[in-house]
């Protein structure tokens, strides 16, 4: 790892693979044509882009007609719900407590806007989301509505399932968007079997550059243009084409696919493998968001008990030159508490962590990060 430093923060972002900062320098230095252009570099940028819709369609078991390319998942998000709201008559959005800022933030400034009503689906001390709970508010309305929910949890990790979710709101006919950024790839995803109309991810989350993200939209669900003033994106997301990201991207997309089981079975190793020994230091703690059946492998956040230094650990961990977030990067910055902890009623008196692992960490670094926690803490001065 770069400096020595050790990165334990893959939910906020991932180092890239090698083959996608290859493939992005030689774009750099022979593709640079604008994709619009009908000249043969434009064309050549063109089939590229092409080339890479065509590869995340394909995972998703999707038609390339339904993959637009984004500037991230917070414009997709964004373009999602304010064009459902829009163009598909969605005067209803059901959500939860717990989504990402860049979700809730948009739906409550539409809903004092006066342009959707907003509900908030109940979610457990987990983070599950109370699925009868769902159900009663679909069946509660017959206005149009759209769910719109995170597949993961970004801080916590929990997941919902997909096919239930995307079963209740078949049986209600309520518009479906889920933000898949931090499970896209990292679990397979077969849009032909659910009634998904959105889907958003973001290709910074699995080793692919930062800027650019994708917004899945179903053909039957069609939007206008959320972005005007030019005809990329067939129409539906104006400005010239980021064609050094979609070519990471596409790159990075296929060795996650290539690679899924790998990945997925050494980052779960790497967490059961910290778990335990965190457990076995501090027996006290508490681990925040579901622990089993399917939850998000990168994610374990941690809940410290009081103690004098543990306002103090992320900055102490990065003096020791580990690297780990208090919750979603975005807030990490922020004094407040996590608006998601504070939804599962962590306790408010713990200090939570997110550590989040990728393929590239090792259990040294998990050896290494647990004497620097035992350093920093002194396990046995927590339970005098
Ligand atoms: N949704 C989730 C769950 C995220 O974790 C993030 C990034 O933190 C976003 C959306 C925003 O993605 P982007 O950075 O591509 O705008």
């Amino acid at each position: 790892m770069k400096g020595q430093r050790i990165y334990f923060d893959n939910a906020a972002t991932t180092p890239l693979f090698d083959n996608v900062k290859k493939a992005i320098t030689d774009a750099v230095e022979n593709n640079f044509g604008n994709p619009s252009s009908i000249h043969a570099l434009g064309r050549t940028s063109r089939s590229i882009i092409e080339s890479a819709r065509k590869s995340i369609a394909k995972e998703l078991k999707a038609s390339t007609a339904e993959v637009f390319f984004t500037s991230g998942a917070t414009e997709s998000n964004n373009m999602a719900i304010q064009c459902a709201i829009r163009d598909l008559a969605v005067s209803r959005i059901i959500s939860s407590p717990i989504e990402h800022h860049c979700i809730l933030d948009t739906l409550h400034i539409l809903n004092e806007q006066g342009k959707v009503n907003l509900e908030l689906v109940r979610v457990d001390e987990s983070g599950e989301i109370d699925l009868t709970h769902l159900e009663d508010l679909l069946m509660s309305s017959n206005e149009k509505t759209m769910v719109s929910l995170l597949h993961a949890n970004n801080e916590i990790g929990t997941m919902i399932d997909l096919q239930q979710v995307s079963e209740l709101c078949e049986k209600s006919k309520t518009l479906l968007h889920v933000d898949c950024v931090q499970s896209f790839t990292k679990f397979p995803i077969d849009l032909s079997h659910l009634n998904i109309q959105f889907l958003s991810a973001s290709a910074h989350k699995m080793h692919g550059p930062k800027g650019i993200g994708m917004l899945y939209i179903n053909a039957e669900n069609m939007v206008k243009p959320f972005i005007t003033g030019g005809a990329q994106e067939r129409n539906m997301r104006a400005g010239t084409e980021n064609i050094y990201g979609i070519i990471g991207f596409a790159k990075a997309v296929d060795e996650m696919i290539s690679r899924q089981e790998e990945y997925r079975s050494h980052v779960t190793d790497l967490r059961n493998y910290f778990k335990s020994k965190l457990s076995d230091w501090f027996p006290d703690i508490l681990y925040n968001g579901t622990q089993e059946g399917t939850y998000l492998y990168t994610v374990l956040n941690v809940a410290f008990p009081p103690h004098p230094y543990s306002d103090l650990l992320m900055m102490n961990l990065d003096i020791e030159g580990i690297c780990v977030s208090a919750g979603s990067a975005c807030s990490s910055g922020v004094e407040s508490r996590s608006h998601v902890l504070n939804a599962i009623n962590v306790p408010q008196d713990h200090k939570s962590i997110r550590f989040s692992f990728s393929i590239f960490n090792t259990r040294e670094e998990v050896d290494i990060c647990i004497q620097k926690l035992v350093k920093i803490f002194e396990p046995e001065s927590m339970h005098t």
